[in-house]
């Protein structure tokens, strides 16, 4: 079996990447970045269960639990970004779908997650555009 297969079967039944994961992840991010300027040991071990959050509950199979923590996260989001709707749509749908910008007139396509190289037709523009997804 490939290596594909390998990981497709490893992830099988886990939560993998939520709205919780990416906010657990980009604030992992900054306080690394701040903590390379402070050199704070409090911050470093903050980081560290940050890390280890984040890695867990992309892990994790218990995935009833981690819907209930990323609607609460959800919530949250909606509740601190009143007035950007696009980016609170992305991160709400971000399990779900990936979005690609068209190159033919900038407008913003949501399609539905899947693996690999597809055409899609931007329904404004009416173009056929190329997408790969990864995940
Ligand atoms: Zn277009």
């Amino acid at each position: 079996m490939g290596s594909q297969y390998r990981k497709k079967s490893f992830m099988a039944g886990r939560n993998g990447a939520d709205s919780l994961f990416y906010c657990s992840f980009v604030l992992y991010l900054t306080l690394f970045g701040l903590n390379l300027m402070l050199h704070s040991m409090p911050l470093y071990y903050i980081n560290i269960c940050l890390l280890i959050l984040s890695v867990f509950r992309f892990m994790s199979k218990n995935i009833a639990q981690r819907k209930k923590e990323a609607a609460v996260c959800d919530r949250i989001i909606s509740y601190m970004l009143p007035n950007s709707s696009q980016l609170k749509r992305r991160l709400l749908e971000s399990r779900t779908h990936t979005f690609h910008e068209c190159k033919y007139c900038g407008s913003t396509l949501r399609v539905e997650k899947r693996r690999g190289k597809f055409n899609i037709i931007c329904p404004k523009c009416k173009n056929r555009i190329t997408v790969r997804n990864w995940l």
